[in-house]
């Protein structure tokens, strides 16, 4: 399968979804994240944040850009690049270094780093449904198509 398509009635249901994808991501994984403002693209990866293993809070980096967890055996990151000016900005922050094979890349708004990215492994896109969310999950690559097989078993 190179998709999935998930209805998720709250934000609950869309923090489950992400702390269910936690341990198909082991390998490491690029994931752009893909909705209007308030789709739920941080809720949804609040949950991918705390399915990994982080018990804190996993606050926007809507001004901070990039969020960053460690793990013992990969890092995480996450972006916001929403208020990123110019993708050449990505190069001054040193990304380059995040994106380790076995590092997890939770990408918002990835449009505005175009040409400063790696590829996608996955895309998520989130749509609104009344008070649901229409999340539509596509494999980019092979390493994607694994993931999906992962989340599916
Ligand atoms: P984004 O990062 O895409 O701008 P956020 O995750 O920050 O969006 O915000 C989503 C908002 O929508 C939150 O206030 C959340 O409580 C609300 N919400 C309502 N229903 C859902 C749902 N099914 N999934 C995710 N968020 C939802
Ligand atoms: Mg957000």
């Amino acid at each position: 399968t190179k998709q999935l398509n998930f209805l998720l009635p709250d934000s609950d249901a869309t923090v489950a979804f992400g702390k269910c994808l936690a341990p198909a991501l082991k390998q490491g994984a690029v994931i752009y994240l893909y909705g209007d403002l308030g789709a739920g693209k941080t809720t949804f990866s609040r949950g991918v944040v705390q399915g990994l293993g982080h018990n804190g809070n996993v606050k926007s980096p809507t001004y901070t850009l990039v969020e960053s967890y460690q793990f013992s055996e990969q890092s995480v990151f996450h972006f916001d690049l929403y208020r990123l000016a110019d993708p050449e900005e990505l190069e001054f922050m040193g990304v380059r270094d995040y994106f380790a094979d076995n590092n997890v890349s939770l990408i918002e708004w990835p449009q505005r780093g175009e040409g400063f990215l790696p590829e996608a492994d996955l895309t998520v896109s989130l749509a609104y449904e009344g008070e649901a969310r229409q999340l539509t999950m596509t494999a980019k690559n092979v390493r994607g198509i694994a993931i999906l097989a992962a989340l599916k078993s």
